[in-house]
């Protein structure tokens, strides 16, 4: 098995991985390290989940520790940018992990705040600073970040970056970048404009892809349960009330039907708050944080509030709407069985929804187990099955990859 010992990382590093309980490289850590470590560009196809942040942090701290050198008021030697505040406040808590046993400056900024406490974080200059591409330019217009000195850019979820529309911002940052620097470009998927801008800022890259990690589908245990729309609150709070759900993330569709759902667990005496982009970033933080040390149960979130949250131990996700894009059913189960822990996807589907089952099951091609047993079930729903249940469970809707466990009567 390749470890982290066969990396060649300082040993101030190799200490904080192994503070941090890791005991092997992921894959993309395994197959970019020993290239960044060189310093070579480098080209990531991975999403959130896969390792990337410890793949371009760990030869980042590593970089600075071998090239300790003064710094100075506004300088900046290492940008990370990426496209949203958790996702900033994420990768630079990485950093503090893994570089809890050296000394390096980093700093967080990102909007949504006010830009005071930010400004003097910077104002001595940075080894590192994670930013998200708003915030960052504002603060190059009024002359407190300078670039021209940078020696290593990392542009996260680039694809992301483009869906919320952040790539001319991301543009005119580049373009104040000198040429003479390690760049390397992270996206999940490769549009064509995002293969366009890896062209213009990478030199000869190094490629490395690595599939999402195995936990999102594999380790997974996915479940559906038909149920007609209006008793989909009912059914949610029978099964967080029986016992088996510690934690559960749940999905629905729109900002304010998370708000909606998250005000009726609250009122039912289910400790919940919701997750969007309509919230604060105060409101936001506050939830993620109640919800990662336990104090509440359920974190209803929309799926952009939620892509590229960490939240470990996750016991249960819970599609309370059904998403209309296959892919997103990924991201979402993938929120739970993280690390190597099982989880439990449950998907509340009703007769609209039944589509967008089935692609979901063409795309990821591994069986979803229909639960009859609740009191809520919609035979409606059920019936429109595309295949006949055969008597032993497992093998039913083989066809559709559907496996069918039937219900006590
Ligand atoms: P990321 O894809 O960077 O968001 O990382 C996903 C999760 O995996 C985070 O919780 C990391 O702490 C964890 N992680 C990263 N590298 C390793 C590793 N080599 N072994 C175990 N867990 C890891």
């Amino acid at each position: 098995m390749f470890l982290f010992s066969d990396l060649d990382l300082c040993p101030q590093i190799q200490k904080a991985i192994e503070a941090a309980g890791y005991k092997a490289p992921t894959p993309i850590q395994e197959q970019a390290i020993p290239h960044l470590l060189k310093g070579r560009d480098l080209l990531g196809i991975a999403q959130t989940g896969t390792g990337k942040t410890a793949a371009f942090a760990l030869p980042i701290l590593d970089y600075f520790y071998r090239q300790q050198r003064g710094i100075y008021r506004g300088l900046v030697r290492c940008l990370i940018l990426t496209p949203t505040r958790e996702l900033a406040a994420q990768i630079a808590d990485s950093f503090d992990k893994y570089g809890r046993n050296q000394r390096f400056r980093l700093a967080v900024v990102f909007g949504g705040v006010g830009q005071h406490k930010q400004v003097n974080a910077l104002s001595r200059g940075v080894d590192v600073l994670v930013a998200t591409p708003g915030r960052l330019l504002d603060l190059m217009n009024q002359g407190f970040i300078k670039l021209n000195e940078l020696e290593i850019f990392v542009l996260d979820e680039a694809d992301r970056m483009l869906d919320m529309g952040f790539i001319h911002d991301v543009r005119k940052v580049i373009d104040k970048l000198p040429a003479k620097r390690q760049s390397l470009l992270f996206s999940a998927t490769m549009p064509g404009d995002i293969a366009n801008l890896a062209k213009t800022i990478l030199i000869e890259p190094v490629r490395v892809a690595v599939t999402p990690p195995a936990t999102t589908v594999d380790t997974v245990e996915q479940k559906v349960m038909f149920v007609e729309r209006e008793k989909k609150s009912y059914l949610l709070t029978t099964l967080l009330r029986n016992g088996s759900i510690t934690t559960a993330l749940v999905f629905t569709r729109t900002k304010y039907g998370a708000d909606k759902l998250a005000r009726y667990l609250y009122k039912s005496s289910i400790s919940a708050d919701s997750i969007h982009g309509n919230k604060s970033q105060n409101a936001r933080e506050h939830a993620l944080h109640s919800f990662r040390t336990g104090k509440i149960q359920v974190l209803v979130a929309t799926d952009i509030a939620a892509r590229g949250i960490d939240v470990p131990g996750v016991s249960h996700v819970i599609n309370f709407d059904i998403p209309n894009e296959a892919e997103s059913y990924v991201h979402r189960i993938g929120r739970t069985a993280r690390a190597g822990l099982s989880g439990i996807a449950i998907s509340f589907c009703d007769v609209e929804e039944k589509q967008y089952l089935l692609d979901i099951q063409k795309l990821t091609g591994v069986p979803i187990q229909v639960i009859e047993d609740h009191p809520f079930h919609s035979e409606a729903a059920a019936k429109a099955m595309p295949a006949k249940p055969v008597s032993q469970g497992r093998s039913a809707y083989r066809s559709h990859g559907f496996t069918h466990q039937r219900r006590r009567r």
